[in-house]
């Protein structure tokens, strides 16, 4: 009874209300409103230019300044994409193009000499949200070997391009194209020529003149002569999340030799249910352990945070004998960037905020 009397009451009420609302006296709002929430959503973008960069002492302060300067403008370009509402993929492409053109960095115009002295880039890109990658490998006459990985990706059925395919590719698409020379900078080849005689001193390596072949692991890191290769991985505002990586790859490596970079899952891996990550350093570590994807493993199968996983997967390489460094970001824009070497390039700008770079 009690109960039947409530209800009525409330009834009334109800349609009271109602008719207020109707009349204008009060406003009823019918539905919860959405909220608009995409101001909120974390965005950003990490990059790296090398897990090679030499003790804090052995660097002018003008180099040092030069570095911070580049990086920031390769962050600033997109992260302003990203602020405007722009893909990450977009982001990284241009992050990453930015780096190419500079000759600081070991990708692109600055790339270290393989064993004959030639530049041979190697590049990847992948699409967090759809799984899409592109990936180039042995390329020797495209300005910016990032955008041919992304052509790979968005204009062919296929992954991945090694060799010769690459460049005659980029012609078909229309992508600027230099001669090997664009690439090679008086720096790296003097610390080819450097590495030539000493090899030739030590005769540590084979003194075939016929022969493709670098035995010669005894490459130190250094600013010369260590890894310089350059990753973005970015978050939009739309939650998608996209990861590139472009390197010379090793000094003094093989004729064809290919690394991590270039290959999906272990230098380079986006998944927007994880994360988006870029390596550099010892590439054959980063092959063997499959540390973007395993990155990406631990998080979606382990519930490992970004920051743990990096830094487990970088400790297995440590314990197999590898150095480098890793950048991550995950989806709710949580960034990571651990290395083991003396210093890494690296730097991350998020949700509208300043720009950090940092070396050491
Ligand atoms: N990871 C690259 C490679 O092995 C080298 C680097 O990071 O500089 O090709």
């Amino acid at each position: 009874m009690h109960h039947c009397f409530a209800r009525t009451n409330l009834n009334s009420i109800f349609a009271l209300l109602l008719l207020m609302s109707i009349t204008g006296f009060v406003s009823v709002p019918l539905m919860a409103q959405t909220p608009n929430t995409s101001e909120k959503k974390p965005f950003g973008i990490v990059i790296h230019g090398g897990a090679g960069a030499p003790d804090k002492q052995q660097m002018t302060k003008e180099k040092e300044a030069e570095y911070h300067a580049k990086l920031k403008e390769a962050l600033q370009a997109g992260h302003t994409i990203l602020e405007r509402g722009g893909t990450s993929l977009d982001a990284v492409a241009a992050a990453i193009t930015i780096m190419e053109d500079s000759p600081l960095f070991n990708a692109g115009k600055g790339a270290v000499l393989n064993f004959v002295g030639h530049a041979e880039l190697d590049a990847s890109i992948m699409d967090g949200s759809t799984s899409a990658s592109g990936a180039v490998a042995g390329v020797k006459e495209t300005k910016n070997p990032i955008l041919l990985a992304r052509a790979v990706m968005e204009k062919t059925s296929h992954v991945m391009l090694a060799g010769e395919g690459t460049d005659l590719f980029a012609r078909e698409q229309g992508l600027p194209r230099v001669p090997n020379e664009y690439f090679i900078t008086d720096r790296r080849r003097e610390a080819w020529q450097r590495l030539k005689d000493k090899e030739k001193e030590n005769k540590t390596a084979p003194n075939n003149k016929t022969s493709d072949r670098s035995d010669a692991p005894q490459i130190p890191d250094s600013e010369e002569t260590g890894f310089g290769t350059v990753g973005a991985v970015a978050l939009d505002r739309d939650g998608n999340l996209a990861a590139g990586t472009s390197t010379g790859g090793r000094l003094n490596k093989m004729v064809g030799r290919v690394g991590d970079s270039p290959i999906i899952g272990a230098g380079n891996y986006a998944n927007n249910k994880t994360c988006a990550v870029s390596g550099t350093g010892h590439g054959e570590y980063f092959i063997r352990t499959v540390a973007a994807h395993t990155i990406s493993v631990l998080m979606e199968h382990r519930q490992r945070d970004v920051k743990t996983a990096t830094e487990t997967v970088l400790r297995e390489i440590e314990t197999m004998g590898g150095s480098g460094g890793i950048i991550a970001i995950d989806k709710e824009g949580r960034v990571a960037l651990p290395f083991n070497t003396p210093g890494m390039y690296r730097g991350y700008q998020l949700n509208g905020a300043e720009a950090n770079v940092a070396i050491w």
